[in-house]
């Protein structure tokens, strides 16, 4: 462990490797001629610690004396830079909601560099929300506190779930006031502004390649590539064609095992822009994600996606596939041929099926996902899930609990066949015609697991280890939030707990193993979310 922030040690592959945008000056632009520019954060008025993340700290070598001092909330604040960092925003584009928007770029997320872990990791690390960068448009390059605890609390839940993640290292209020129209409707409110600061091997996107490529900057896309196959994929082999479209092949592969990570947690991304895609196949970029309460395949988090919904549950795969398909444009100059591209894309297109069908199988507890019939099983499911509001964590850890003989029963009443699932139902007891339709799913259930001949509490252990019991409802994040705003962080850092063990029964927390409450049905924050953050 480190005694002192001094002694953090940089190794800045990224600026040291790639060319940087010659002009200094922190003035919005097209930034034509490089891969990022430097930039100093804006220093903030007074940086305060609302949480910091122990796993994320100790992976730095930094303990729980150093990140309670107020020089920590000073330097991922932005408001000092230590020797061996140097800060700069990365140059990205993107295709947003289906269309190319040329330059984005990090617009209010700061670099400070690779930090060198103890055990001889480069890990970057970059304060988002501090202050204007070349490439923030027309935006201030602020966070408000709202946004920066969902992405906080989202990112080291996802990553004690066991999806691939970015993390947060901290959270600190700026003491400034950041102004948003929250709902776009012509009415902004000042609200208390935050720095997260997160944590990843790269930062590298999709987006990072489409901009070079759709600029025909051949050179750049070169550079960049030889960069990500160096220190992401260096089992790949030296830069050319080949490697260059296994590299795609492995970014298809990552990306299809995070839909399917995050369609089994529940979790909806909101804004599968291009920019937000990340090459190692992490979550990226928390805005308005939202995770399903009520099973429904057609649900979308953001207000922004209403209408056409192409960010739904249960598009989420269709939609990583054609972002990859945009990646294989970008990549196409170094590749040189299409055909391997393509191929790649297909087979990870067919993989993606097989890969859910595993995936609702496990959670399921059927110990192999046998064809057809297990296929129509989970079919059904679904359609019945979505026949009434229904929870689905937790049906799926109450079906854990099932007792097949039990079901099959020949005088089991339908009331007993629901009863370990009846705490997922928002009406009583699965009233109306549903019930039925439920009663006949369990019966099948029961008979396709007392095939499998697999000791029952052996099914539930493993249910239980893919099916978590807590994840970041919408609501518990947004009564942290406000409590937060109020003043009062003890929530922020009891979720961080309660999610710290998702899978474990941890009955000390069970009351944030229950249904979304009713006021939070149509609360901003918990039903939809806004994309202004
Ligand atoms: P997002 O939708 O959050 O992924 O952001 C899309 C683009 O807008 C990225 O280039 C962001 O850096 C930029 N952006 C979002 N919010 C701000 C902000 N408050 N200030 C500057 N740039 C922003
Ligand atoms: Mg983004």
């Amino acid at each position: 462990m480190l005694s002192d922030l001094d002694q953090l040690t940089f190794d800045n592959t990224f600026v040291r490797e790639l060319p940087a945008d010659p002009e200094t000056r922190n003035h919005r632009r097209q930034v034509m001629d490089g891969c990022y520019s430097f930039v100093q954060p804006t220093s903030v008025a007074a940086p305060s610690l609302v949480a910091y993340s122990p796993e994320m700290a100790e992976e730095l070598g930094l303990d729980e004396a150093l990140c309670r001092s107020s020089r920590f909330a000073s330097v991922f604040a932005g408001n000092e830079i230590l020797a061996g960092m140097e800060p700069y925003a990365v140059c990205y584009g993107g295709h947003q909601f289906g269309h190319w928007a040329g330059q984005l770029g990090d617009g209010r997320a700061i670099n400070l560099g690779h930090a060198v872990t103890p055990d001889g990791r480069r890990l970057e690390l970059q304060l988002k929300g501090a202050g204007p960068t070349p490439y923030s448009r027309q935006a201030d390059g602020r966070a408000v506190l709202r946004s920066s605890v969902r992405e906080f609390l989202c990112s080291e839940a996802m990553h004690h779930l066991g999806v691939p993640t970015t993390r947060a290292l901290s959270l600190v209020l700026t003491g400034d006031q950041v102004v948003r129209d929250m709902f776009y409707d012509g009415r902004p409110k000042a609200e208390p502004g935050a720095v997260v600061c997160r944590v990843a091997p790269n930062f590298l996107r999709f987006g990072n390649f489409e901009i070079f490529a759709a600029r025909g900057q051949h050179e750049l896309l070169q550079k960049l590539g030889a960069y990500a196959l160096k220190h992401s994929f260096p089992h790949l082999g030296e830069p050319g064609p080949d490697a260059y479209a296994r590299m795609f092949d492995e970014v298809c592969k990552r990306t299809v095992d995070l839909i399917v990570d995050w369609t089994r947690v529940g979790f909806v991304h909101g804004v599968m822009n291009t920019d937000n895609m990340s090459l190692l196949g992490l979550t990226i970029d928390y805005g308005p994600y939202g995770w399903i309460d009520d099973f429904d395949l057609n649900w979308t988090p953001n207000t922004t996606d209403a209408e056409f919904r192409r960010y739904r549950y249960g598009q989420q795969p269709q939609v990583a596939l054609w972002n990859l398909l945009q990646l294989a444009n970008a990549l196409y100059p170094l590749v040189g041929e299409a055909d391997p591209l393509e191929q790649a894309l297909e087979r990870h297109q067919r993989g993606f099926q097989q890969k859910m069908a595993e995936m609702w199988a496990s959670k399921l507890g059927l110990g192999a996902h046998s064809g057809e019939e297990d296929d129509a099983l989970i079919q059904d499911l679904h359609q019945t899930l979505m026949l009434t509001e229904t929870d689905m964590t937790l049906f799926f850890r109450g079906l854990a609990g099932l007792d097949e003989e039990r079901v099959l029963e020949a005088g089991a009443s339908q009331q007993d066949i629901l009863k370990p699932v009846s705490e997922a139902y928002y009406q009583p007891h699965a009233a109306g015609t549903h019930g039925p339709a439920l009663r006949d799913w369990l019966r099948r259930y029961a008979q396709r697991v007392r095939q499998q001949e697999l000791p029952r509490a052996e099914r539930a252990r493993r249910m239980n280890a893919v099916n978590p019991k807590y994840v970041l409802r919408n609501y518990m994040a947004q009564q942290a939030i406000d409590a937060s705003e109020q003043g009062n962080h003890a929530l922020v850092h009891e979720l961080l707990d309660v999610m710290r063990r998702p899978y474990d029964e941890q009955p000390e927390y069970q009351r944030w193993a229950s249904r979304r409450p009713d006021w939070a049905r149509t609360r901003a924050g918990c039903s939809m979310l806004s994309c202004s953050s």
